[in-house]
């Protein structure tokens, strides 16, 4: 059965914080606010898999008060979700958008390609990844979303 899922992920972002997106550190002067290290589009990307499949959410799955989550690469909690629910579902492809002011993430989006479909065991031209800015409207936020097409 072809499944789509849908993931949203919003994170505030300031100075002095490394900041990760899918799965890259990018040189910037502010970062997200979180307990893992933040990645919104990673985030997105794992809940639209767990909510289309049923299986609850991010919140859920990797709580903020469990210190074992403590600034985890959210490559990691990706490689979890891959292990336990995504392993039996062939993803067809993933499509996604980050809205942020700065930095500009357009040269480091092959990289986070790389990193993603390593975890998820798919090819790189199976993953959507755009950047968008607020506009100048939100400029200490760092939004996400995400859509994937699976057959389970
Ligand atoms: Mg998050």
């Amino acid at each position: 059965m072809l499944k789509i899922g849908f993931g949203y992920d919003q994170h505030r972002l300031i100075a002095g914080k490394r900041l990760f997106i899918g799965g890259v550190e990018i040189p910037s002067p502010h970062g997200a606010v979180a307990h893992s290290d933040g990645d919104v589009l990673i985030h997105a990307i794992i809940d639209s898999f767990l909510s289309s499949l049923g299986v609850g959410d991010i919140g859920q799955l990797f709580p903020d008060s469990d210190e074992r989550y403590r600034d985890i690469s959210s490559l990691k909690l990706l490689s979890k979700v891959k292990l336990r629910y995504l392993n039996d579902i062939e993803i067809l492809n993933l499509d996604t958008v980050v809205i942020l002011d700065s930095p500009r993430i357009a040269s480091y989006v092959p990289s986070m390609k790389i990193e993603l479909a390593k975890v998820l065991n798919i090819d790189t031209n199976q993953i959507g990844i755009k950047g968008k800015t607020s506009e100048g409207v939100a400029p200490d936020l760092i939004v996400s979303y995400a859509v994937c097409l699976y057959n389970r």
